[in-house]
């Protein structure tokens, strides 16, 4: 889209692309596309395309554009996808799913986080998202099995309904971590029998509040 932070927004993309190494086209087009600066508070617009996370209401932050990008790939979406996402927050991350998969279960547990998604889900047309005002740590039994299950608050461990409503192939991405404050970037993909775990390296997110996250 044409707007005041397009130059900021290409600024973003080519950092995500030559120092992140984000290499999958589909994933740098949606960022591209999706204004970032309309997903954070008015007074931090001018922030919104710096390469950190912002604060949003509620003591709640909007990921990292690096970290958006790099969770987003490791999904391996196509537009079949059903993806179940947990921690909407401010819809960003959400916005950007909703162009690369078929369907996305987003549940979020902030009550006005949820609302001023919503808006946010109608003022730009997005239409295959339902967002539900819920603990995600129990994933959402009712739409599963997911191919791909993105998690945007750290968890001590893996919640196991997750692992249940994950798809033969599927893939969930999540932080993994014992103290707070740091976790690791994790995949977990279902195989036939079995679970496959890879690492990302280290990252920081707000908890995971729920029943199988913090308490
Ligand atoms: N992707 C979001 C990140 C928001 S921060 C964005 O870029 O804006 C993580 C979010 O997870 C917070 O909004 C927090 O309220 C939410 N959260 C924490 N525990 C949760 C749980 N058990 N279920 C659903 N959402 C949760």
């Amino acid at each position: 889209m044409m707007d005041e932070y397009q130059i900021p927004r290409e600024r973003m993309i080519a950092l995500l692309r030559e120092h992140y190494k984000i290499r999958d086209a589909a994933v740098l087009r949606a960022m591209s596309e999706v204004p970032r600066h309309l997903f954070v508070p008015d007074a931090l617009k001018s922030q919104a395309y710096k390469d950190n996370a912002l604060p949003i209401a509620s003591k709640q932050t909007i990921s990292q554009p690096f970290i958006v990008a790099r969770m987003t790939e490791l999904l391996e979406l196509n537009s079949q996808s059903k993806v179940l996402e947990i921690g909407a927050g401010s819809g960003y991350q959400t916005a950007i799913l909703s162009r690369l998969a078929g369907q996305i279960y987003a549940v979020e547990r902030v009550p006005i986080l949820v609302r001023e998604a919503q808006e946010k889900f109608q003022r730009f047309n997005i239409k295959n998202v339902t967002l539900a005002c819920a603990d995600g740590s129990l994933g959402w039994e009712a739409h599963a099995p997911f191919d791909a299950i993105l998690v945007a608050a750290g968890s001590p461990t893996i919640p196991q309904p997750l692992l249940n409503q994950l798809k033969i192939g599927g893939r969930l991405v999540l932080p993994v971590g014992a103290d707070q404050k740091t976790q690791k970037l994790i995949r977990v993909t279902r195989t036939e029998r079995n679970f496959t775990t890879e690492d990302f390296g280290a990252c920081a997110f707000v908890p995971l509040i729920g029943e199988h996250g913090w308490q």
